[in-house]
């Protein structure tokens, strides 16, 4: 599997606090990794080293086939290569429909305002229902986001991402506050996604990363502690002692 994300090195100082401290990980191009970690491992400020929200001190943050420093970039120039981030929280807009959230999402991923000018073409209206149907919610493409369910609202911002193509997407606890069979559903969705990008999910939740059965980078104190299958990393005394022995 080829190299797609390589940060290496990298530490990050809050006030004389080291929240990161030199951390390396990188990420395949295919590839579905979860990140898991206790409270202040340093697992959103990866996220945000990634994007660009925060700038480590030291390290290098390296990306795609040319190796392009995405310390270097600014965040929007980092998001036009191809890198999306889910929050936790649902963003949808509520008052439109959730085909029309996927065209605004299609048509510009900056925001609403070019709704105004959309243009269904063909080629646009196929990549709604192809989007749809990956993320589950063709029979509700007529229907208010407002209307949906939490689970349903997150699937629909994943599609939003998902509609502007990205070769990395960031999501964070995606399975926070879901039922179940919404929990089964978005791991099939995330595996799915996994398939022709790389998706690297922060979560708690550690029965929903062991259903993502997939390599796991566990954090403590802003370095790496272990990283391998679920199995192995939980197996290690220092996760045991840190994280699961809590
Ligand atoms: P996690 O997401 O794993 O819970 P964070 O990345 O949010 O961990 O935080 C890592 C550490 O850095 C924590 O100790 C947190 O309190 C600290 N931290 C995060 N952001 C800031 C900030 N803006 N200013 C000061 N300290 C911060």
């Amino acid at each position: 599997m080829s190299t797609l994300l390589e940060v290496s090195g990298v530490s990050v100082t809050f006030d004389g606090f080291r929240a990161i401290n030199n951390l390396s990980i990188s990420i395949g191009a295919a590839e579905l990794r979860a990140v898991i970690g206790p409270n202040g491992a340093g697992k959103t400020t990866f996220m945000d080293i990634i994007t660009g929200k925060t700038r480590p001190d030291e390290g290098r943050v390296l990306w795609g086939p040319r190796s392009i420093s995405l310390l270097d970039l600014s965040e929007s120039q980092i998001a036009r290569q191809g890198i999306g981030r889910k929050f936790q929280k649902p963003t949808v807009f509520e008052a439109q429909s959730v085909r029309e959230n996927l065209a605004m999402a299609l048509k510009n991923p900056r925001g609403p305002f070019d709704v105004l000018f959309y243009r269904k073409s063909r080629d646009t209206a196929a990549r709604i229902d192809e989007i749809a149907d990956e993320i589950g919610l063709t029979e509700d493409l007529p229907r208010r986001a407002g209307e949906l369910s939490h689970g349903q609202k997150q699937w629909l911002e994943i599609g939003m991402l998902l509609a502007q193509d990205p070769q990395l997407l960031l999501v964070d606890e995606p399975a926070a506050g879901m039922t179940p069979a919404e929990r089964e559903h978005t791991t099939a969705l995330l595996v799915r996604a996994a398939q022709t990008r790389a998706v690297v999910v922060v979560e708690h939740d550690m029965e929903f990363v062991r259903r993502l059965n997939c390599k796991v980078t566990v954090l403590h104190e802003g370095a790496v502690l272990a990283e391998g299958s679920l199995d192995h990393v939980t197996k290690n005394q220092d996760v045991i002692d840190v994280y699961l022995g809590r």
